[in-house]
């Protein structure tokens, strides 16, 4: 019987990888593409990724900040065991400085500034299986910070045959990549805009960095991954720019490569823009369409730039309504008019049998709140 464990204060400093000692006490992490040179009793840029006496700790890990039960099409990922549920967690802190954050109270946040849970890897999945789940998604601040975590709970997540995902905006070092997506399942990247000035200053990060992401995903690993373009009145609405950002995608990554179009709400430091207007990603999708994308969605708005069509025949396939699938239409995960194969994950993981001993056995986790 495996008992859902409570770290202790005293386990939650936990030894980060992906960091090399310097000269004076300094440690140089190259988990991300900043680089951050830390000072001993400084963290970087993340805030979660600290040095203490000459080495690297991951405050994040075993310590979610936040953890809940969400459609698997709230990532957005609308290819990948559409309708089913996904136990998400984050924790505190963020390698990006988004003036648009949207989950700004903990990627703004340190470690201490959150209602952090102790949570054992070995036990997600426990609590992801005992709430229906079949997958896990790592989410709300930027996962790669916490990659340590990430792969831990990847490793007691196939012994149940749980899927997981990544929902990242794709900043991270070719040195960790594989060491942390050679675990996943399924991502869903942010690509913020398509020029490096709104990256800079928006974000205080670079473009390049993140295309070289989604290139690596295609091309050396078999990660189902999705792309997000959060379109911001006047700063990333440019229809030549969505015209480039299509292009792009459709000569590195294939037209078989999803695309969200995502409406803005004002938050955090960007309160002076407006809502995008839906008119915004209605020209948007159709531009990226013309451009040769085969599967371009709209959200965050309630549209029929939701639904799956069949990109040979125009058959309807998958119905949605924001996050929910009202039909699924699918055949074997081809079109049941034309026989088109529609890439994507689409059959439910294998119930293993360790899962329905385990989970019958597991204890109450109440006081999570989820
Ligand atoms: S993961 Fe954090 S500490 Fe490491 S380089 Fe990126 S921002 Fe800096």
């Amino acid at each position: 019987m495996s008992e859902l464990k409570i770290l202790q204060k005293t386990d939650a400093l936990h030894e980060g990888r992906w960091w090399e000692t310097e000269p004076g006490g300094r440690v140089h992490c190259y988990l991300c593409p900043r680089h951050c040179r830390i000072h001993s009793g400084q963290s970087g840029f993340c805030f979660i990724r600290v040095n203490q006496g000459g080495k690297l700790y991951s405050l994040g890990y075993g310590a979610p900040a936040a953890l809940q039960v969400d459609p698997i099409e709230k990532k957005p990922l609308n290819h990948f065991l559409p309708g089913s549920r996904v136990f998400s967690m984050g924790t505190a802190g963020c390698n990006m400085g988004c003036f648009f954050c949207q989950n700004w109270d903990i990627s703004k946040s340190r470690q201490d500034q959150v209602h952090a849970q102790q949570v054992a890897p070995e036990d997600v999945p426990l609590l992801a299986l005992q709430r229906g789940c079949d997958s896990l998604a790592f989410t709300y601040n930027e996962p790669t910070i916490w990659g340590e975590y990430v792969i831990d709970i990847c490793e007691a997540a196939k012994e149940y045959g749980l899927k997981t995902v990544m929902v990242s905006n794709g900043y991270i070092t070719y040195e960790a990549f594989h060491d942390i997506y050679d675990h996943i399942d399924a991502a869903n990247i942010d690509l913020k805009a398509f020029t490096e000035g709104f990256y800079g200053k928006i974000t205080l990060t670079h473009l390049q960095p993140v295309l070289e992401t989604l290139g690596w995903l295609k091309k050396e690993t078999n990660v189902w991954f999705e792309i997000t373009n959060l379109m911001i009145p006047t700063l990333n609405d440019d229809p030549a720019e969505t015209r480039k950002l299509s292009e792009w995608i459709l000569t590195h990554l294939g037209p078989d490569v999803p695309l969200h179009f995502t409406a803005f709400h004002p938050d955090f430091k960007l309160q002076d823009k407006p809502r995008t207007p839906p008119e915004t990603l209605h020209r948007a999708r159709a531009i990226a369409l013309e451009t040769g994308l085969h599967y371009v969605y709209e959200g965050n708005i309630f549209s029929d730039g939701a639904h799956t069509s069949c990109p040979k025949c125009g058959e309807l396939l998958i119905r949605r309504s924001w996050h929910d699938v009202l039909e699924n239409r699918l055949e074997q995960g081809a079109c049941p008019k034309c026989s088109l194969v529609i890439p994507g994950v689409w059959e439910k993981p294998k119930a293993l049998s360790r899962r329905t001993k385990e989970t019958a056995t597991i204890g109450n986790y109440e006081h999570l709140n989820l």
